[in-house]
């Protein structure tokens, strides 16, 4: 009978666990340690109802969504794919549901209803769960694991790594280090963007739906996206800034050098076409206010805010309104100017950089360096977009990785 550390017990680590105990041969004892309390990461996911993963049926498609990884991700989601992932749940009971926007919920809306699934699952393959164990050491001695445990040293043959990410504490990553890998530069990934502009908080709770957003960052646009998103009283948040955050998580602007967002507030619109639409709404308008006519385009607030910060006199008249004025408001429409100079402090969702993706077998997710060792979840360096494709990367790597050390070739 072979024994299995998986270290951590995140989705990554407690999915591989289970499909150790399932899917292996010989009976196999595993045991799960976690520095603090089992599954706990996952209540928090999707506002407390956990979006696991995103229906993108195409493996490549699906792979496209996450900036980091993605190459290696063709031959993890190749043997793991979200239909498989989905019918991996259905099959363990677990019903869920597709929202419009393709993100895959728990019909129950509760992230304590995957916990629950997990746990009772745990507690069915008898899998032994140590809570509030940092595993600080494990050295690979001939052919066993001698992991350093609070119950002392403890040998295993097998060793799962599915630590998670964390950018503002290297150290947690010496672990992996210790055992021959090379972490790649961390940096945070999915947060909330500080702006420099005056007066921000009065357009906080406003949100955008449909924008356009291009970033740009010394004077080259790095990206373009468009989607939802939402003024904070510090900034910008919501799924297209967490797109653009993901994309620049590794420029380093700041108040000197901020990634400065263009954004179109009307993204189906460009200049010419707004300004014809505002040249006839001007004539069939005449005696109306200018800021008037403009909130029948964008949220009122938000209006108010441009015309302050362009200062325009809100209460002239439509007729009255010269063209450089006109040219001046479709600009701050479609080429609305915001910089953005930090993330906002602990918005950040995952960690981009982790274990060198070189050093990693993506078929098994076994380590190319040492033997036995396996890798999954966070601690790769992998990361998503939002949308359930940080969870769905965790359930096909620790898949894998629950495959390849419970020493079964079964796959799905
Ligand atoms: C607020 C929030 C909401 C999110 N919502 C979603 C969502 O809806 N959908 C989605 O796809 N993704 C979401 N994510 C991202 C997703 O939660 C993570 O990508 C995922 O939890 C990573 O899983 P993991 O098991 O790799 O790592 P983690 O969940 O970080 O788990 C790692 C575990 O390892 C333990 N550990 C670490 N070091 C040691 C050690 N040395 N010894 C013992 N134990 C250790 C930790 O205590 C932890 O329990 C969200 C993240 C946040 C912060």
């Amino acid at each position: 009978m072979g024994n299995i550390a998986i270290i951590g017990g995140g989705p990554a680590g407690v999915m591989a666990a289970i499909v150790a105990a399932e899917n292996s041969k010989q009976p196999v004892d595993i045991t799960i340690f976690d520095k603090g309390r089992v599954l706990k990461t996952i209540l928090y996911t999707g506002n407390g109802r956990c979006n696991l993963t995103n229906n993108l049926t195409n493996f490549k498609e699906l792979a496209s969504s996450y900036p980091r990884g993605e190459k290696f991700l063709y031959s993890v989601f190749s043997q793991l794919d979200v239909p498989k992932t989905i019918k991996w749940f259905n099959d363990h009971g677990l019903e869920l549901y597709i929202q419009i926007d393709n993100r895959v919920f728990p019909v129950t809306d509760d992230a304590h209803t995957v916990r629950d699934l997990f746990l009772s699952l745990l507690n069915k393959y008898k899998i032994k769960i140590k809570e509030n164990q940092r595993i600080e050491k494990i050295e690979k001695v001939a052919n066993k694991f001698r992991a350093y445990t609070a119950d002392g040293v403890v040998n295993f043959d097998r060793v799962v790594i599915a630590t998670g990410g964390n950018h503002k504490n290297p150290k947690i990553y010496n672990l992996v280090k210790d055992l021959g890998h090379n972490i790649t530069e961390l940096k945070p990934s999915l947060f909330a963007l500080t702006l420099k502009e005056p007066n921000i908080n009065k357009i906080a709770g406003i949100s955008i739906e449909s924008a356009n957003i291009d970033t740009y960052f010394n004077n080259k646009k790095v990206y373009t996206t468009s989607g939802d998103f939402i003024f904070t009283h510090k900034g910008v948040s919501g799924p297209a800034i967490f797109k653009t955050t993901a994309a620049c998580a590794f420029l380093d602007f700041s108040n000197d050098k901020p990634l400065v967002l263009k954004i179109n507030f009307l993204k189906d619109k460009n200049f010419d076409t707004l300004n014809q639409e505002i040249i006839e709404l001007v004539r069939d308008n005449p005696k109306k206010n200018i800021v008037n006519l403009v909130k029948q385009l964008i949220p009122g607030g938000i209006a108010d805010y441009l015309f302050d910060k362009h200062l325009l006199n809100p209460d002239k008249k439509a007729a009255e309104l010269s063209k450089k004025e006109r040219n001046k408001i479709v600009n701050m429409l479609v080429y609305s100017e915001f910089c953005a100079v930090s993330p906002v402090f602990d918005s950040e969702i995952v960690t981009a950089g982790g274990v060198d993706l070189k050093e990693v077998n993506p078929k098994t997710m076994e380590s190319k360096i040492c033997s036995g060792l396996y890798f999954c979840g966070e601690v790769l360096d992998i990361d998503g977009f939002t949308g359930g494709f940080n969870l769905q990367a965790c359930w096909s790597s620790a898949y894998l990785a629950g495959i390849g050390a419970g020493g079964s070739r079964h796959l799905l």
